[in-house]
């Protein structure tokens, strides 16, 4: 490691203060993160808090997934329960009427969720999968104050349009992983279909939602790339998955994570995309385990409920840890969170001494 690195505590508060300052994380500087020696966690988490409590103060926002349509999917991500090839025992539905749509959300709502997500399992959308989103969309909008982020696999920018024009506020598609290890997970679409279909979301005027999977077998460097690519996007989501192999996937019983690392995956997000809202997505309670509320030090969001094909913990669970932790749970009508006047002059860069906030 070069000495320019972090290597003691008063480093990692010194490169949050460099990333605070609209430093560019570099990828020397991401992998140091992911290499430290465990005995370094905390100072890290301790940095990583600094970012994230400039940009979010103490809060968490929720979100909250609905399966419109499971398993059926035609394409061979090795990872996932839903694909062609996974023989994983899960259940196997066309897209959802009207009123479980609703009943979703009402739950969504229920649960102080600011985000409801409807995903659907797809290479992408088929025409009535479209009608049933862009028709649902306006009505749980008028009834709840509730975002929409949909996940509906590879979009052609009409389709973009068409979700902006229903009011789809966000639209989820992760990269998964890097460029170089894609291949690896999927043979049937490539990451730059991915990176397509995210640049039709932007140009269609949504916001993106786009993160990735760790513990598939990539290297360090990969989890970097990945991060970096996201940064690249100006992604504004960032769901930060670990692997849940589940049996009857080819990445069944594949598990080589522990909590230490996976919280120095997330304090690492932090560092590289300081303004994003990364959110502990499936496999938090795998991984994370007791160490589960340290994650939100680095992370500022995380799903209540259940995931895709996989049980979460109980919602009261959640809201306990997050009472414990001191934060709050963000609404959708809430302004967006900014630091305090006297911290926002602190940094404005004059030297006027006003706390005119500019
Ligand atoms: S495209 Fe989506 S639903 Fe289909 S196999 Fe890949 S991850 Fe699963």
């Amino acid at each position: 490691m070069m000495s320019l690195l972090p290597a003691q505590r008063s480093d990692w508060n010194r490169l949050a203060d460099q990333v605070l300052e609209g430093h560019r994380l570099t990828f020397d500087e991401a992998l140091s993160i992911l290499r430290a020696p465990d005995e370094e966690l905390l100072s890290i988490l301790s940095a990583a808090y600094q970012i994230r409590q400039r940009h979010f103060g103490n809060r968490v926002q929720l979100y909250f997934l609905m399966n419109a349509k499971s398993g059926l999917c035609p394409e061979d991500c090795s990872y996932c329960s839903q694909s062609k090839v996974s023989e994983a025992e899960i259940p196997r539905y066309n897209i959802l009427q009207r009123d479980k749509l609703l009943d979703g959300a009402r739950l969504a709502a229920e649960r102080g969720s600011k985000t409801y997500c409807i995903v659907i399992s797809a290479r992408g959308p088929n025409e009535r999968e479209m009608h049933a989103v862009t028709s649902i969309v306006p009505q749980i909008k008028a009834k709840y104050d509730l975002n929409i982020c949909a996940c509906l696999g590879l979009l052609t920018p009409e389709q973009a349009a068409q979700l902006k024009a229903c009011g789809v506020d966000k639209v989820n598609h992760n990269l998964n992983t890097s460029e170089a290890h894609y291949a690896e997970i999927c043979t049937t679409h490539t990451f730059q279909d991915r990176i397509d279909t995210l640049q039709a979301v932007r140009n269609a005027g949504m916001e993106l939602c786009s993160g990735g999977i760790i513990g598939m077998g990539e290297a360090d460097e990969d989890v970097v790339r990945m991060a970096f690519s996201l940064r690249d996007l100006s992604v504004e989501s960032i769901p930060v998955n670990f692997l849940n192999p589940i049996d009857g996937t080819p990445l069944a019983g594949k598990s080589d994570l522990n909590p230490r690392y996976c919280l120095k995956v997330l304090a690492m997000f932090r560092f590289a995309n300081p303004t994003s809202e990364i959110r502990i997505a499936g496999g938090r309670e795998l991984h994370l385990r007791s160490l589960q509320p340290l994650g939100l030090y680095a992370a500022n969001s995380i799903f209540v409920g259940d995931y895709l094909t996989t049980r979460g913990q109980a919602p009261d669970q959640d809201y306990r840890m997050i009472e414990d932790l001191g934060f709050v749970v963000t609404r959708v009508n809430d302004a967006p969170w900014s630091p305090p006047a006297a911290e926002s002059a602190a940094t404005c860069g004059t030297s006027c001494g006003s706390n005119c906030g500019g």
